[in-house]
């Protein structure tokens, strides 16, 4: 088996799943009980926000909310805002080529009368500062960038992009740093809001943080509970919680020499693919090597990656979210490629544990696979 989606999930780390078993059993109190032991639980839940903020570089400034994932974090970001500071403005942005579940929940706020726009992205994938400063006015409350896309790998200028916000008192700035966090060196001080999941760092699926400046109020999405300093209402997985972060502080201590082995197997499949006449590459040069996007001129992606899933090897055509729904990839079309390419693209995402070898495993693959195939 050849796993190259793992920009979709990792798998969990060994000692991440020992570790959750053995939280799990000793610290099985609920951390909102009075006793000792649910004060014992407590203790080790805010030392995992701790952990969780150290790793990111961030300090009192910020807090940080345990819950499922991304999804669930950027529902509680649009949510919050918009009940708690309607008042302030109507206007919410998001880059054009946001998560479904930032790009779907914005959109779906227009049924409640806010005036909900995409930001057009360069032929990179980017937000520009120019074309974010050229949206931005006094109506806008809520301004949500990807720090890296999920499909293609684009890198983000997200303290750039964040003090352009910075310049408007009533609007917050929001990114989403799943495929960036732990993964991707980044400055994230000037964000009001961060989400992303666990399990895209070695740590389990429903695990996930929103990490918030310290000062904002939001009104609770979750109703029936105060955990969470008020943010979301219902026990915590304390395991899940302290998994993540020790996941997290793993993943950022190494994550300079991981992206340098990333870089190489990158760099590599780069090369080889370069090489194939129909393949037209889509990810940027100075993307996250964490990910490589290319598409077919003349054969079908799905066909493509079906025959790669009978050799037990698996990526993905677009993100695993999108998958079921679309047949073609509105990231790509948003960076001005054509139908062909946007309908007909795959996604390789690497992890250190890949090898030269794996790589050329892969191109073999998929060599053999387009002369065997018959073109669309
Ligand atoms: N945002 C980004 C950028 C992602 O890559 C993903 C996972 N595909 C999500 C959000 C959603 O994560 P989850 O499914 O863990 O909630």
């Amino acid at each position: 088996m050849l796993y190259l989606d793992n920009a979709a999930t990792t798998k969990p780390f060994p000692w991440a799943l020992e570790l959750y078993a053995k939280i799990a059993s000793t610290y099985f109190a609920n951390p909102s009980s009075i006793h000792y032991f649910g004060a014992s639980a407590k203790r080790e839940l805010e030392q995992a926000r701790e952990e969780v903020l150290s790793s990111l570089k961030l300090s009192s400034t910020h807090r940080c909310v345990f819950l499922s994932g991304a999804t669930e974090g950027n529902n509680m970001v649009f949510s919050g805002v918009t009940s708690t500071y309607a008042s302030r403005g109507k206007t919410i942005l998001f880059g054009a080529t946001e998560h479904p579940s930032v790009k779907e929940t914005a959109l779906s706020l227009t049924k409640l009368g806010f005036n909900v726009k995409p930001i057009p992205v360069n032929e990179e994938g980017k937000v520009t500062v120019e074309t974010l400063s050229s949206m931005m006015d006094k109506d806008v409350i809520l301004v949500s960038i990807m720090a890296v896309n999920n499909e293609v790998g684009t890198i983000n200028d997200i303290p750039a992009l964040a003090k352009v916000v910075k310049g408007y008192p009533k609007a917050f700035f929001h990114s989403d740093i799943t495929q960036s966090v732990g993964k991707v060196d980044m400055d994230y001080s000037l964000c009001d809001f961060l989400t992303f999941s666990g399990h895209k760092l070695g740590a389990l699926k429903g695990s996930g943080a929103l990490i918030l400046k310290s000062s904002i109020k939001l009104e609770s999405f979750h109703k029936g509970g105060t955990q969470e300093n008020g943010y979301r209402a219902g026990t915590v997985d304390l395991a899940g919680a302290m998994t993540l972060s020790k996941c997290l502080a793993y993943e950022e201590k190494h994550s300079e020499e991981n992206r340098y082995k990333v870089s190489l197997l990158n760099q590599h499949l780069r090369e080889s693919l370069e090489k194939i006449e129909e393949i037209e590459i889509n990810s940027p040069l100075d993307c996250s090597p964490y990910l490589l996007n290319f598409s077919f001129r003349l054969h079908k992606a799905s066909v493509i990656v079906e025959a790669l899933s009978e050799k037990e090897i698996y990526v993905s055509s677009i993100s695993a979210c999108s998958s079921k729904r679309e047949p073609s990839s509105y990231v790509l079309e948003a960076m001005g490629k054509d139908h062909i390419a946007y309908e007909n693209s795959i996604r390789v995402s690497f992890n250190p544990e890949l090898t030269i070898g794996d790589i050329d495993m892969f191109t073999g693959a998929l060599k053999q696979i387009l002369s065997e195939v018959k073109p669309r």
